[in-house]
């Protein structure tokens, strides 16, 4: 109320409270105190988290696959989702039952906590033995230097540089027998995919101790050959995407602005950061936002992408089954470890930079990074649909010293920064709201095969 001389003035509280109803943003800083109240008073993160970590390793089409599926789709229902559905697809699955490494000599060394990188085959019963040649990182050039000397041999790499699987490609070209990474964790191996689709030459990581002895022996000028056995399974599986949704209003309700987490894991521990933290922060802003009193424009829709691991398969299938329904979405916002948050980023679409820097200021508090990100990279469910020209972003994040245990034994419940991650919850809400109700959408879809140029990626 404002009074001037002791007497109230009418007239200004006819100019001021309109004034102040009608503030752009007004509301929507209600709704926003809502969603962040709703997050840090009721959140069901840590919870949501736990249930899914407790069975171990969500592995595509596995039977603690199916219970995550299931978990999540209950979950959905029980917040008040619509559309709550299972998207099945076909691929090939994979797991190692038992993978040893031997250095031959006298007495041989059994190498411990030796792990199959992702699609190797059973080798025969009695395993491959070989040479072993040191090839530095193994990046393209490194492998080049060794080039023909490497057939059929096994060639030492480290982790980092070229991800693994243009490692094992390279390696492939100059006719190797097999790749032992050294994982960057002293004491554990680190998984991931090595081969597109199961294949015959073995990919093993070894913890990054057993790697380093192995190194100085073969840099004293010592002659090391290996024996690497494998026993694995690989076979045609049926996982399915979840999807629920909070629909949109009015003519804007057809386009689309979806939230995404990949939920299967490796078959290692309970896959917990990678990705039980992305697949829990994307169900707690469902929970959020369909709890808060608000009504989209545009539809929300919350995909859990199966498959992930193995190449990007569910959210490839996704893409596939709905090429018709590409252009109505606004953007993809997908949520891979997401951890507490600290930088927006798009990939390639720089029309939405100035959205997301009016974002940016209203997730101030965050303490988020001032530079919106222009990430190139492809290894998540983000990748089949910018590679598409749908608009991608992601709420990259720190998360805390766990970080460390991705893709290996050490990948628990415990090690999720769950305090920290809960904030990317609230954050990724807020950013949701304003894609699904900015009365212009941001940007359009773009022409993938100009967008890929740019950015310099393969159109597989
Ligand atoms: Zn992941």
């Amino acid at each position: 109320m404002v009074r001037i001389g002791g007497r109230v003035s009418v007239g200004l509280m006819i100019l001021v409270i309109p004034a102040g109803c009608h503030q752009p943003g007004s509301s929507s800083n209600f709704i926003d105190r809502q969603i962040i109240g709703e997050v840090l008073m009721h959140s069901e993160f840590s919870a949501n988290l736990r249930e899914l970590c407790v069975p171990g390793g969500r592995l595509s089409g596995s039977p603690n696959g199916h219970q995550a599926e299931r978990y999540v789709a209950d979950r959905l229902v029980a917040y008040g989702l619509e559309s709550v559905h299972l998207e099945p697809f076909e691929m090939v699955t994979w797991r190692d039952r038992e993978t040893k490494v031997t250095v031959l000599g006298q007495p041989p060394h059994v190498v411990e906590g030796a792990l199959s990188l992702g699609n190797c085959l059973s080798t025969p019963e009695e395993g491959i033995t070989a040479e072993l040649l040191d090839a530095g990182q193994g990046s393209a050039e490194e492998l080049a230097a060794v080039g023909e000397t490497l057939r059929g041999k096994f060639a030492l790499v480290r982790e980092g540089g070229l991800h693994r699987g243009e490692k094992m490609a390279l390696a492939v070209e100059y006719g190797v027998a097999g790749l032992l990474q050294v994982s960057k964790l002293e004491d554990r191996a680190r998984v991931g995919q090595c081969h597109p689709e199961p294949r015959p030459q073995p990919g093993i990581a070894i913890p990054g101790a057993e790697g380093a002895r192995l190194a100085e022996r073969l840099a004293s000028g010592e002659q090391i050959r290996i024996n690497v056995r494998v026993l694995a399974d690989a076979w045609e599986a049926e996982p399915n995407n979840v999807v629920g949704e909070i629909p949109g209003s009015g003519r804007l309700a057809e386009e689309v602005v979806i939230l995404a987490a990949h939920l299967d894991s490796w078959h290692l521990a309970e896959g917990a950061l990678d990705n039980g933290s992305g697949a829990a922060t994307i169900l707690e802003a469902a929970r959020a936002l369909a709890a808060v009193d608000w009504q989209p424009r545009r539809t929300v829709r919350l995909i859990w992408f199966m498959g992930e691991e193995h190449g990007l398969h569910g959210s490839r299938a996704y893409v596939r089954a709905h090429g018709d329904e590409l252009d109505n979405i606004v953007a993809v916002v997908n949520v891979d470890m997401p951890g507490s948050p600290r930088r927006l980023s798009t990939f390639g679409h720089e029309e939405v930079m100035d959205f997301l820097r009016a974002v940016n200021a209203d997730l101030r508090g965050f303490e988020i990074s001032d530079e919106i990100g222009n990430a190139s990279w492809t290894a998540s469910d983000h990748a089949p649909f910018m590679k598409e020209g749908v608009c991608a972003i992601s709420l990259g994040g720190d998360c805390g010293p766990g970080v460390k245990y991705y893709h290996s034994h050490g990948d628990t419940y415990e090690q999720v920064d769950r305090r920290g991650t809960v904030q990317s919850a609230a954050a990724l809400a807020m950013l949701v709201r304003r894609l699904a109700d900015i009365p212009q959408r941001p940007t359009e879809r773009l022409d993938p095969v100009a967008l890929a140029e740019k950015m310099g990626w393969d159109r597989d």
